[in-house]
């Protein structure tokens, strides 16, 4: 602990404060291009201070089907990725994301200081423009140890992880190929700095059904409608949810006038399963029912979409990490337990990839995704320092 003394005064008088009220100050929407446009060379540019290569690449092409069932290009901003001394004994993988759920047209746009700068309220604070600053205050410490040359690792911080990351997903696995462990930067599961534990995977899906189109009134039985068995295929997804797997309907786009039988309609619906098995059951009655209402509604069925995030279940690899945390904050003086959430990140898809994860490794803070999202401003430093000896304490050891 002594020896890592300086370090950690290191990370303590990182400019974090500075960063998150200038990262903060540009919308980064997800969708908001030219926002993370702004937003991904000035991160560039902050990382620049470590010793690898940074570089930004373009988002993996992807499709999303639109309200007419038309497959449209996803457009997606570019993601930050750095390298550091991928040759090093202890290697390790750190993850954040610069978008926002706040688009550009969203009226949470300013950060404003509470409690005399205690606490700051502004879109991105927490989620996660303050990981970013946290992650880099940490590394940059780490940098400052004489045991650097014993850990490399990559950042990868993208733009599209609000939405599920469809363009940085295959990134981020790359990435974790061969890493002993990963940290994440979302914002502790309470405010009290309570980390994030087991997560449910997710899955979003649009549910195409093509029926026949027929006049309302004249030929109604030789019409087959689409809006009807998209409605059927809701009830019966909903029905079969049960515990270790939520299922929500949440949309059906389609139809037409209404002297007309409908011949299209999409049915969105998201499912979170607890296991990788609920996953396996959840994808085998999806299969079912879209043969089901294929047959009983002589419609046709086509699917978009999957589990872009694997539950993520706590194995034993993954509680070591949380302990090493756990005991990392006790040396600091800080008391850290963890829970289950139903919420899914980056994280999933890390611990998917077999590399054990901590992902609320970010800011304490709340109320995200809100115009109440709030920032503890002492949590920067305290959160750099956890990080950072987190991070000395693996390299260290060449296991987790
Ligand atoms: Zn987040």
């Amino acid at each position: 602990m002594k020896a890592h003394r300086s370090a950690l005064d290191a990370a303590g008088d990182a400019p974090m404060l500075a960063q998150v009220r200038s990262w903060s100050a540009i919308n980064s929407g997800s969708r908001n291009l030219g926002g993370l446009s702004a937003m991904a060379p000035l991160l560039a540019d902050a990382f620049s201070i470590l010793p690898g290569d940074v570089t930004l690449l373009n988002a993996a092409p992807g499709d999303e089907i639109s309200r007419d069932g038309e497959a449209m290009p996803l457009a997606l901003g570019q993601n930050l990725h750095v390298c550091v001394r991928p040759q090093a004994p202890v290697r390790i993988l750190l993850t954040g994301h610069m978008d926002t759920v706040y688009g550009v047209d969203h009226p949470f746009q300013t950060i404003t200081d509470r409690d005399d700068g205690a606490i700051l309220n502004g879109p991105g604070v927490a989620d996660m423009k303050g990981g970013i600053a946290i992650m880099l205050a940490a590394l940059a410490a780490v940098e400052a140890s004489p045991l650097a040359s014993r850990i490399g690792y990559d950042v990868v911080i993208n733009s599209d992880e609000e939405i599920g990351s469809p363009g940085s997903a295959a990134l981020i696995a790359r990435a974790a190929a061969g890493k002993h462990a990963a940290l994440t930067y979302e914002p502790s599961a309470l405010p009290d700095g309570t980390l994030a534990g087991a997560r449910p995977g997710s899955g979003n899906f649009s549910i195409l059904i093509t029926g026949r189109a027929a006049h309302a009134g004249r030929n109604p039985r030789d019409g087959r409608n689409a809006i009807v068995a998209a409605g059927d295929l809701a009830l019966r997804l909903a029905r079969a949810a049960r515990d270790g797997l939520s299922i929500n309907p949440a949309r059906i786009d389609g139809g037409g006038p209404n002297n007309m039988v409908p011949d299209q309609a999409i049915l969105r619906v998201n499912l979170r399963p607890v296991l990788p098995a609920d996953q396996i059951a959840a994808e085998a009655l999806i299969r079912d029912l879209m043969q089901t209402i294929a047959r009983e509604h002589d419609v046709t069925v086509h699917i978009h979409g999957g589990f872009g995030r694997p539950p993520k279940p706590i194995d034993p690899p993954a509680e070591r990490l949380f302990r090493l945390v756990q005991s990392s904050a006790a040396m600091l003086g800080q008391s850290i337990g963890w829970i289950p959430t139903g919420g899914v990140c980056d994280g999933n898809n890390i611990a998917a990839c077999g590399v054990p994860v901590v992902d609320t490794m970010g800011a304490r803070g709340g109320a995200i995704h809100s115009a109440e999202e709030y920032l503890i401003v002492e949590s920067l430093v305290e959160r750099a320092q956890l990080s950072a000896l987190v991070m000395l304490r693996l390299a260290e050891s060449a296991r987790v």
